[in-house]
């Protein structure tokens, strides 16, 4: 029974799911409950779900127990309220951190019993403010390491992020979902390549829901996990669009309502989207680097627009699963970025395994009228007219510096979007930081959470800078390819001097053991003083490897230094010795 002082707490919009089970209480009757803490798990057989405490108060009871099955609006606990429950509560529709919803999904308004407590709630916050020194604005990599950094360093935390889920593009529908299927991609390639030696599988079955599922559990693990780490610092979690709307004040809009958060201090961490072309038709068949991640059969042809590292490392994917795939890439060259050599195995292995591989060739028109997407290309080497089931766009990405207030911060911009910072990564006004792909090139998550952590040390008043010597690169294609500091493209643009290394894979008993012989490592020394600049590495694994040299450089390594470290034998990593030695 409610009485004025109490709240009842039941499950939220639950999407298509007709019934959840409990699957973990994380709070016990007789204790005391915050705002936005964790009451239980429930899960349904694609995803989980945490159920945060709209308001603060004392938990009575719950009415449910682990193993229950519980459909929407079922009763889930009784929260005896404080005083200040109810003037603290904020809209829960939004709050519920549901693993099923991706980014770009927004998670439904609640209805029901419980949207009906919600929104009495939710009446008595609408204009509040709530005061918390340190904002951080997106979670992801960047946005979640910056608060997890302050909260450590004893600052309280207010963490928004516009999706239920923290993570991010990288962990939601980016660098790790794209991981876990390139990993089967790994396997089913190696599998298929054994053929030669000997064993012969047959040929692969695919049950496509299923390896879905394999991906969306990956992203669920991690994502759950970091709503324990949010928990376990105090950081507080406020799920909607933040808007500034002055220096010190953002605005969050929920579904139901829109709440104030006042900041001393601000980091911005809103990342970045896939960049679209002008006058693309709108299509369900045309995929971006999130929707190409929900891969589904039969096998067909897909067209992959821009031969960066999403639309090479989709391609691998595609390929593996049996599509027949096109890339066209505006430029002369793949992965721009990547000196010619290292890309030079990829591209051989790219040609042999698709349909197509076309550079210097643009889209000139899409017609999506039938049955398959017609494509006409333009450039010297465009072929004729193509038909394809789908048409992957990945042309790099633009920032998502819009439509977050940054006029009422007073935050500039450059011409493309990107915040400009300095070391400290302070934009031009003192107090507001900016971090991540928002910062510009490299758009790179590793970048964004160092990034993130000097922010929240400097804004708790330490004094680092982000200077980092070599931050690496990785392709993960088949093969990848991986580089790190400086590049000979780069060498030669900046008239440095240096003396090149390379060990070609082809002498490697471990690569030849492996049948990927194509592979290369390759060292680039200062001319002056013999130092590791830079490296790069093509081949299985490459993405591991790179992480040596990269510690040699930050650590001023010469050829000796590398070359004298005893390798163990026979392995690739032997390859960036015998290049130094
Ligand atoms: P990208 O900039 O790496 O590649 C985009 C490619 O599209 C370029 O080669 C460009 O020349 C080409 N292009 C542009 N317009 C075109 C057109 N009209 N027709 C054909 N080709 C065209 O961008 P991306 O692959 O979309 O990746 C975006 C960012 O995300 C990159 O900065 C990348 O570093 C980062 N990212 C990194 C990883 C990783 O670390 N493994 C993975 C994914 C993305």
């Amino acid at each position: 029974m409610t009485t004025p002082n109490t709240f009842i707490v039941r499950v939220p919009d639950i999407g298509e799911a007709e019934q959840v089970e409990v699957a973990e209480l994380l709070a016990a009757p007789g204790e005391r409950v915050a705002v936005e803490q964790s009451l239980l798990v429930i899960e349904s057989d694609k995803a989980s779900m945490e159920i945060p405490s709209p308001v603060a108060g004392v938990l009575q009871s719950f009415a449910v127990a682990e193993g229950d099955a519980i459909r929407e609006g079922s009763e889930l606990c009784t929260i005896q309220l404080d005083e200040a429950g109810v003037d603290e509560t904020v809209a829960t529709s939004d709050k519920a951190k549901r693993s099923e919803a991706a980014p770009g999904k927004a998670a439904s308004p609640a209805t029901g019993p419980a949207a009906a407590e919600q929104a009495t709630s939710v009446a008595a916050t609408a204009g509040a403010t709530a005061p918390g020194p340190l904002l951080v604005l997106g979670g992801g990599p960047g946005g979640y390491s910056a608060a997890f950094r302050a909260a450590d360093l004893g600052l309280e935390v207010v963490l928004v992020e516009r999706y239920p889920r923290l993570g991010g593009v990288c962990l939601n529908v980016g660098c790790i979902p794209s991981k876990a299927l390139l990993h089967m991609a790994a396997v089913l390639e190696e599998a298929r390549a054994l053929g030669g030696s000997g064993v012969e599988f047959s040929k692969p079955d695919f049950d496509w829901t299923r390896i879905r599922a394999r991906k969306d559990e990956v992203v669920g693990t991690l994502t759950k996990g970091l709503a324990g780490l949010a928990r376990a610092r105090k950081v507080r979690v406020v799920t909607g669009h933040g808007r500034f709307t002055g220096s010190h004040e953002l605005e969050v809009q929920t579904e139901d309502v829109a709440q104030r958060i006042a900041f001393g201090q601000a980091i911005l961490a809103t990342g970045s989207r896939p960049a679209a072309l002008p006058g693309w038709p709108d299509d369900p068949r045309i995929l971006d680097s999130t929707t190409a991640l929900e891969i589904e059969g039969p096998p067909g042809r897909l067209l992959v627009v821009g031969g960066g590292i999403i639309g090479l490392e989709m391609a691998t994917v595609y390929l593996a699963f049996g599509w027949q795939v096109t890339v066209v890439e505006l430029l002369d060259r793949l992965v721009p970025g990547a000196d010619r050599d290292l890309v030079k195995p990829l591209e051989k292995r790219l040609r042999a395994a698709c349909e197509g591989v076309r550079l210097e060739v643009a889209v000139a028109k899409l017609d999506t009228r039938g049955k398959q997407i017609v494509a006409r290309f333009e450039g010297e080497a465009a072929p004729e007219a193509l038909p394809f089931d789908r048409v992957l766009l990945a042309v790099g990405r633009r920032p998502n510096s819009e439509d977050i207030g940054l006029d009422a911060l007073g935050v500039q911009t450059d011409a493309q979007g990107f915040v400009p910072v300095d070391a400290q990564l302070r934009s031009n006004q003192p107090h507001i930081f900016a971090i991540g792909d928002l910062t510009g090139a490299p758009l790179l998550a590793h970048r964004a959470t160092h990034q993130g952590k000097v922010a929240a040390e400097v804004a708790a008043g330490g004094k680092r800078r982000f200077e980092p010597t070599a931050i690496p690169s990785v392709a993960y294609t088949d093969p990848e390819i991986a580089w790190v500091g400086v590049t000979e493209e780069d060498a030669a643009q900046q008239g440095i001097e240096f003396r090149k290394a390379l060990f070609p894979w082809s002498a490697s008993g471990r690569a030849i053991g492996i049948g990927r012989t194509e592979g290369l490592s390759k060292l680039l020394f200062a001319e002056d003083d013999g130092r590791l600049i830079g490296a790069g590495i093509v081949g299985p694994h490459a993405g591991e490897l790179i992480a040596e040299p990269a510690l040699a450089i930050e650590l001023g390594a010469d050829a000796e230094d590398i070359g004298l470290t005893i390798h163990a034998h026979p392995t690739l990593s032997e390859t960036v010795a015998l290049a130094a030695e």
